[in-house]
């Protein structure tokens, strides 16, 4: 049976640009912390990937921290630049900020999963300085946030903003736009786990590390860097091209499962190109995951990092939509998707639509 990967937002396919340039820097033996010429060309590698990644990413290669992934960029951001600091993150954020920052003030969002930024003014202006967590784009849902308008919002109010652009960087145009930390993950775009990014604005500096170690990054993060990782990470922000063709696809897998009932979520408000939360009244999230997949289509139910674990989508449930969180599946295109993954999915959803729906009509009969 031909697999249908429709989880990019799990995890995307590696792109070949990664993997050829993490053959490459496998054979590079030395440490780039070492002085000799087999360390300093593990130094160039990294260096030359640092650049690539910060310039991709609209900031400066010496405020570039690699992190073991996007989980630990954001708790590194929080750890940071959250001192002396209370924070306020948005009601959808991941549970990569919801778990760096347990105590933290929830900032509300409206039915279409856009935060409120009249209530974050309204936060603001009470209280001492914040910091301020904002996901770019919602892995669930792919709502994309106004990150600007918030990174202003928090300039005036003397707060701090930092932006997870785990699942923005390779599908949108991403830049700081006013933030003072953003967070990147190598293998949301293609690249390998196992590595990610915390860019800082060039104002923020002496920030302190998570994990000392070694005092590799400046002292910002130790450890010794995963060499192939990283070049493999640059490698593919570099490939990521223009996402918006995947838009069509996505839309053509909405028609298919509005046809059979299903409702999109959150289809009023800007969202990621490949990224589409679908929600079929009355059947659960995981029994129509375990559908699609043994007609070999892999989707998710929720968030999809909290492996195995299927719990009502706290997302939805911040959109005001409880009673469709625990039926809700994400299809999420990879970069490499065609139109047969689609035609696969339509068929799929539509077996799938009536094999669960079948029992309640017979039911109701
Ligand atoms: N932030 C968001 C929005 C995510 O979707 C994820 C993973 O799904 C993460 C952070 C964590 O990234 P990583 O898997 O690289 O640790």
């Amino acid at each position: 049976m031909t697999m249908h990967y429709l989880d990019a937002n799990a995890t995307e396919p590696l792109r070949p640009e990664a993997r050829a340039a993490m053959l490459v820097a496998l054979d590079i033996v030395g440490n780039p912390s070492s002085v000799h010429a087999a360390g300093r060309a593990a130094r160039r590698i990294m260096e030359d990937a640092r650049e690539a990644l910060a310039i991709r990413f609209g900031g400066q290669p010496a405020d570039l921290v690699f992190t073991s992934g996007g989980t630990e960029a954001d708790a590194l951001a929080v750890h940071a630049l959250g001192q002396g600091r209370r924070v306020l993150i948005g009601a959808t954020e991941h549970d990569a900020i919801r778990s760096a920052a347990p105590n933290a003030e929830i900032v509300p969002v409206g039915a279409n999963g856009l935060i409120d930024l009249a209530a974050l003014a309204t936060m603001l202006e009470s209280g001492p300085p914040a910091l301020v967590c904002l996901m770019l784009a919602n892995n669930e849902v792919g709502t994309i946030q106004p990150v600007a308008e918030a990174a202003a919002l928090c300039r005036l109010h003397g707060a701090l903003l930092h932006v997870d652009a785990v699942q923005g960087a390779g599908r949108l145009s991403v830049g700081m736009a006013g933030a003072h930390s953003m967070a990147l993950s190598s293998h949301k775009l293609g690249g390998p786990t196992g590595v990610g990014a915390l860019l800082l604005a060039p104002e923020v500096t002496g920030i302190a590390p998570l994990i000392r170690g070694g005092g590799q990054e400046r002292g910002r993060r130790g450890g010794t860097p995963p060499l192939a990782a990283i070049a493999g990470f640059a490698a593919a922000a570099l490939a990521c091209g223009d996402s918006s063709p995947l838009a069509a696809l996505r839309e053509a897998a909405e028609r298919a499962a509005v046809g059979c009932g299903a409702q999109v979520v959150g289809a009023d408000a800007p969202r990621l190109p490949n990224t589409a939360c679908l929600a079929l009244p009355g059947a659960r999230a995981d029994t129509q995951v375990i559908a699609l997949d043994l007609d070999g289509i892999a989707v998710s139910a929720g968030a999809a990092c909290s492996s195995g674990k299927v719990a009502a989508s706290h997302v939805l449930q911040a959109m005001g939509l409880s009673a469709l969180a625990g039926q809700a599946i994400r299809v999420s295109l990879p970069w490499n998707a065609t139109q047969a993954d689609v035609d696969a999915f339509a068929s799929g959803y539509a077996r799938m639509a009536d094999r669960l729906r079948s029992p309640l009509v017979s039911r109701a009969a």
